[in-house]
């Protein structure tokens, strides 16, 4: 069976690699570059906590979709770096959550799912913490680094014959009951048995026409890059607000959540507001040279539900799309979901909730 899989993210490389373990052949069209940011992709620019911030917040089935992503990266990072040299530097740094937060909630959760969490003293981790010093320590948070996963996982599909189209757009898709060929922007016709909507923040262009109800628009997210003298040993949230030391002593400092439409510029407003955010946590980093500054646009849905599913007409195209704040966690779960209902197969959790309406 050949799949030709609409946006090269980390959504569609992961649904890529599930198909081919499975035995399709498979083609993905990127209109720009995979393992790239060009104009607000977000895989590339996201930040790579594999845990979905204040899980206390989310729905079950969001919870349900973050935790088994979180349970496959192992085994799927291990894989990448022995078959591609390539590390995705997945690291189990923890994070200290600092008030203002809902202790009981939060307890009560991490009980529930068996996560290991532990009352904690902000002053002890070597952070300020301007709400109280009553902080919340979960150890076994991991991250990865978001562009080298996208190397590897983009490595890893050219070693297994995966056909990359890049530099390809596709056009929005019409009435039909049936795909035969998906048109691209320059008249190419591109044929396949069945197809794959992982287009990110942009998907519900493609799908305007044919599935109306679904919600997806950008939410754009700026972070900021530093490298402080003494970095941070484990990743610390407040507030709507984190950062993230890396293994080769860099710090990001993230995120914003702006409703901007497809607009990826990177603002002189959100650059003071997370640099302030920041410094209140880690005073060193007043007055540090700023490395970097990106954004990327999330493909923003109600309630972080992502549509992982048959389309509601089309009867040979499928949508694994709109996953919002934590496409990096989910991916690999909603991978194995979309890639079970494409070969006709039972998948691993309930795929109901995620239809597209
Ligand atoms: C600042 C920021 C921080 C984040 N931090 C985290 C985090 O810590 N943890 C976490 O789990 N998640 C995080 N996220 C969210 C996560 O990055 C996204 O949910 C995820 O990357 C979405 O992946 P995707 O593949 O659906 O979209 P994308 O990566 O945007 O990929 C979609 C692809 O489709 C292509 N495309 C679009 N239209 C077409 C077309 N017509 N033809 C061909 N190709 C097309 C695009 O070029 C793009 O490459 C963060 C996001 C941002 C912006």
């Amino acid at each position: 069976m050949h799949v030709l899989i609409a946006g090269g993210g980390i959504v569609g490389c992961m649904t890529a690699m599930e198909l081919v373990t499975r035995g399709c052949r498979v083609t993905i069209v990127e209109r720009n570059q995979v393992a790239s940011q060009t104009s607000g992709e977000s895989s590339w620019a996201g930040g790579g906590i594999l845990f979905p911030l204040l899980p206390w917040i989310y729905s079950d089935v969001v919870n349900r979709l973050t935790m088994t992503g979180i349970r496959f990266y192992p085994e799927i990072c291990r894989r990448l770096k022995q078959e591609t040299g390539i590390d995705p530097e997945l690291q189990q740094s923890g994070m200290l959550i600092l008030p203002q937060y809902d202790q009981a909630a939060a307890q009560n959760w991490c009980q529930a799912w068996k996560l290991p969490a532990e009352k904690a003293s902000a002053c002890a981790f070597g952070v300020a913490s301007p709400e109280g010093d009553d902080a919340l320590w979960l150890p076994t948070v991991s991250q990865a680094r978001p562009p080298y996963v996208m190397q590897a996982l983009r490595k890893w599909l050219e070693q297994n014959g995966v056909t990359l189209l890049e530099r390809t757009e596709l056009k929005p898709l019409s009435g039909e009951t049936r795909l035969q060929a998906w048109e691209t922007v320059d008249g190419r016709r591109l044929a396949a048995d069945k197809f794959v909507v992982t287009s990110g923040a942009w998907s519900f262009d493609l799908l305007k026409e044919t599935a109306s109800k679904l919600k997806i628009k950008p939410m754009r997210g700026q972070i900021l890059l530093y490298r402080p003298q003494k970095n941070l040993e484990h990743m610390v949230y407040r507030e709507g607000f984190y950062m993230i030391p890396r293994k080769d002593g860099l710090l990001l400092a993230g995120s914003t959540l702006e409703d901007v439409g497809f607009d990826p510029a990177t603002t002189e407003s959100a650059r003071a507001e997370l640099s302030a955010k920041a410094a209140a946590i880690m005073p060193e980093l007043q007055g540090l040279p700023i490395l970097k500054h990106w954004s990327g646009l999330r493909p923003g849905t109600p309630e972080n539900l992502p549509a992982i599913s048959a389309h509601p007409q089309i009867e040979n195209l499928f949508l694994n799309t709109g996953h919002f704040r934590y496409g990096l966690t989910m991916a690999p779960g909603s991978a194995k979901i979309v890639s079970a209902l494409i070969c006709g197969e039972e998948p691993f959790l309930d795929p109901a909730p995620f239809a597209c309406p």
